[in-house]
């Protein structure tokens, strides 16, 4: 019996060639053209800051826009912030809004399930980086956006999705050309702003999928491979806080301490101050505490283990661990108690303050009707 059939390797997944040739060449002129070009006619300052805002416009609209706003609804943005953000992530060539966040949510819904995740790191730093799209791993689930029902109604993104081809070709060709002619430099600003910008904006963002799920420390949970690192914040802006990320994605921050360096988190709460965002959601510090000490207690028991006579030492720890979450709560639940309070006392003094104008205001038109009357009933009276 032949038994062949059953017993062959299972075919790859078909290539996607339009996907590998966008990666292939634009990393070549970038990588070989550029530094030529630099070489020959060099760069002055102007395009170098003329990459650095591309750079950061096609980062941000990533982070703020994709990542932060759509694809977790961390905050709510103004249409015309919108809109900036679908063309700043069209420029970054990176699909539609709709088809980053469907492929977005997946990832944190079944992170690290090498069936389901479309970037799970768990089939290693080269797939989760590029090689996910390079074959059609997921054909079946291409143009299916179920899970985003509530960005379907997004004008913006529709439009976006609609119009991706276009907006992309428009925004990739368009800027650097335009720069180019005004700046005089028409080949040095297609190399540096064009596809420099675009293969830079690529790999930092790839990194998020790749090195922040490998490389970095767990202080949150190590139920994924999600990372937090400093180093990759400085690349991605802000993103390298991957371990926090995954498990508070709900947070408009993923640098939570004023000196993590988080630029979107700092970009979303500007625009909050403008009128252009609002509805910043936040994780309770006391959730966040707890999840750090829940994290030391598992990594010092693991080590505990190792040694010999460690059940008193864990069952101290333990103890100790139960004493903390305790007054942790307590803590919580006062400070709450307390800022609300605090709240009450400024709406008190509010109201106060408009009972007292409201009065002044009546008193002022009690006294001229008073006169009013006084006058009338003195004119009939003679
Ligand atoms: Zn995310
Ligand atoms: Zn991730």
């Amino acid at each position: 019996m032949d038994t062949k059939a059953s017993t062959s390797p299972p075919q790859k997944p078909r290539l996607i060639w339009l996907n590998i040739s966008v990666f292939t060449l634009t990393f070549l002129i970038a990588a070989i053209g550029t530094p030529l070009w630099a070489w020959h006619h060099g760069f002055d300052w102007m395009q170098i800051t003329a990459l650095i805002v591309a750079f950061s416009f096609c980062g941000l609209s990533i982070t703020a826009g994709y990542h932060r706003l759509w694809a977790h609804k961390t905050y709510q943005a103004h249409p015309a912030l919108r809109f900036i953000f679908a063309i700043g992530g069209a420029f970054a060539l990176q699909n539609s809004a709709l088809h980053w966040s469907s492929d977005h949510r997946i990832h944190h819904r079944h992170v690290d399930d090498n069936d389901v995740d479309p970037y799970s790191a768990k089939r290693g730093f080269w797939f989760s980086h590029l090689g996910w799209m390079l074959r059609e791993y997921h054909p079946n689930r291409y143009g299916d956006y179920s899970n985003c029902r509530d960005l379907q109604k997004d004008k913006i993104v529709m439009w976006q999705h609609k119009h991706y081809l276009a907006l992309t070709l428009a925004t990739n060709f368009g800027f650097p050309i335009a720069f180019g002619l005004l700046h005089g430099d028409l080949w040095g600003a297609i190399l540096l702003v064009g596809f420099t910008r675009l293969v830079l904006s690529h790999h930092t963002t790839f990194f998020i999928n790749s090195l922040a799920h490998v490389w970095g420390s767990q202080p949150y949970t190590d139920k994924n491979t999600a990372r937090d690192n400093g180093v990759l914040a400085l690349m991605t802006f802000g993103e390298g806080y991957h371990n926090f990320h995954h498990i508070f994605e709900n947070d408009y921050r993923n640098g939570i301490r004023w000196w993590q360096f988080d630029p979107t988190k700092w970009l979303i709460k500007t625009a909050s101050w403008l009128g252009l965002a609002e509805k910043l959601r936040v994780t309770p510090e006391e959730k966040i505490e707890k999840a750090r000490a829940t994290m030391q207690l598992q990594r010092v028991t693991q080590q505990l283990s190792d040694k010999p006579h460690a059940s008193h030492r864990l069952q101290i720890l333990q103890q100790e661990y139960d004493a903390l979450v305790a007054k942790m709560a307590d803590y919580y639940t006062l400070k709450k108690q307390l800022l609300a309070l605090e709240r009450d006392k400024l709406r008190e003094k509010v109201e106060n303050a408009e009972l007292t104008q409201q009065y002044k205001d009546l008193k002022v038109r009690f006294q001229q009707q008073k006169r009013s009357w006084q006058v009338l009933t003195a004119k009939y009276a003679s």
